[in-house]
């Protein structure tokens, strides 16, 4: 009798402890090269050390390290689903938690997220109960914000930056895409793919002075 009022106890306190607990929708945001993917992938593994069962999801259109996986420029990697524009994340994620319950959903490339996607998560932290962590860029070449980091931006329960420096020593927060002789491109589209570009993350001084050009006073 003792053990059993002992286990009641212990579920009625699991299950009030439940009821408190409220999952939360982060999102970690940055330029390029802050190491987005090795933080997301050392969390992945700090839940997997607890015996907690986390999902990684990744962008389809993104094949720098090939279909289906998180890889860090550290060299770590762990496979992940992958989301394309058409996918319904909230229905994707129920299914894996009604297979198994969910502790953690990672989203690595969360700027490729649409609206539409980012209201997905926020019902999977509100409805599921299952806490999102999202990691992304925080504007394009341009210096617009992306669909996915807009509304991440905009809605997440907790923001945090992921620094790093511009060839000058301030902080980056802006991403320059420059062509194949180094010239910064001011035109194109939003997402270049297959292309020979390269980005360099850089200090607002600087991605000014390349992209947006002295404003007229
Ligand atoms: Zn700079």
């Amino acid at each position: 009798m003792r053990d059993n009022d002992l286990s009641l106890k212990h579920n009625l306190l699991f299950s009030l402890g439940a009821k408190t607990y409220m999952a939360q929708l982060y999102f970690y945001y940055s330029a390029m090269n802050a190491g987005k993917s090795t933080a997301l992938l050392q969390s992945a593994y700090n839940y997997e050390e607890r015996g907690m069962r986390s999902e990684i999801f990744t962008a389809a259109l993104d094949h720098r390290f090939g279909e289906g996986k998180v890889t860090s420029r550290i060299g770590l990697a762990k496979p992940a689903h992958l989301f394309a524009p058409e996918s319904n994340l909230f229905e994707h994620i129920q299914q894996l938690n009604d297979d198994a319950p969910l502790n953690a959903i990672f989203i690595d490339e969360a700027q490729f997220l649409s609206k539409e996607q980012v209201m997905q998560l926020i019902h999977v932290v509100d409805d599921l109960n299952i806490p999102v962590l999202a990691y992304g860029l925080r504007t394009d070449f341009l210096g617009e914000t992306f669909a996915g980091s807009h509304y991440l931006l905009a809605w997440a329960d907790k923001l945090t930056e992921l620094k790093t420096v511009c060839h000058c020593g301030r902080k980056a927060n802006f991403v320059v895409r420059l062509d194949e002789h180094g010239h910064a491109i001011k035109h194109g589209a939003q997402v270049e793919i297959g292309g020979n570009d390269r980005y360099e993350s850089m200090c607002r001084k600087h991605f000014k002075s390349l992209v947006w050009g002295h404003l007229p006073i």
